[in-house]
């Protein structure tokens, strides 16, 4: 997607090596106009699939997923980084390492929003290492739903997620895939 790998060139910070700050208009502020072009274009590429729910992480997925969502037709779920007061212990979960906050973090999602009868198109921000994308395919496996397709704001290309999730037969859409992040210097496969 031109605008986003834009906009990333144009609005994009590189922190240390490896991490890519876009909150001017995804992790923080949100460009609303750039977040409904994503969603037309997640929903582009699986309007095929017969998609009828979405799974998305808490919060920077959420806004992406909402706009499919909507162009689908179908209900978003958010996993949870942490319980609330409102869950319960009917859950489906998994543990993953955030890449960003180098430490363990538990996803959670409701049993009462996925089901074994579903074909779900996951949505996350971002694909690094594939460690929260594995803990979205484990929940959808313990609920016995079908993942029908990923579907990525920003891939880091050179890191290993795109490979793990590419072996295990997972239908990946990016819309922006970075080769290579040095300082300045962002690169992307068109
Ligand atoms: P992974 O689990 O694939 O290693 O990392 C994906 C998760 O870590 C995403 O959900 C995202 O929140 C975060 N993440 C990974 N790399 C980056 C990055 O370069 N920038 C930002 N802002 N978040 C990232």
């Amino acid at each position: 997607m031109k605008k986003l790998q834009d906009i990333i060139l144009s609005h994009g910070t590189v922190l240390g090596k490896d991490i890519l700050k876009v909150d001017s208009f995804l992790n923080h502020q949100i460009k609303p106009n750039l977040i409904k072009e994503m969603g037309e274009e997640f929903a582009e590429h699986f309007k095929d699939k017969n998609i009828n729910k979405i799974l998305t992480v808490e919060s920077s997925g959420i806004a992406p997923a909402v706009i499919t969502g909507l162009i689908l037709d179908c209900d978003v779920v958010f996993a949870r980084k942490q319980k609330s007061l409102t869950t319960d212990d009917n859950t489906y979960s998994s543990t993953c390492y955030s890449y960003t906050k180098e430490e363990m973090k538990r996803l959670i999602v409701s049993k009462d929003f996925l089901h074994e009868d579903e074909n779900v198109l996951l949505i996350d921000d971002f694909l690094a290492n594939g460690q929260a994308a594995k803990a979205m395919v484990a929940i959808c496996k313990q609920a016995g739903a079908n993942v029908a397709g990923f579907g990525i704001v920003i891939e880091k290309s050179y890191q290993d997620g795109r490979k793990i999730l590419d072996d295990m037969g997972i239908d990946v859409y990016s819309l922006a895939r970075i080769s290579h992040m040095d300082g300045k210097d962002i690169e992307f496969i068109d």
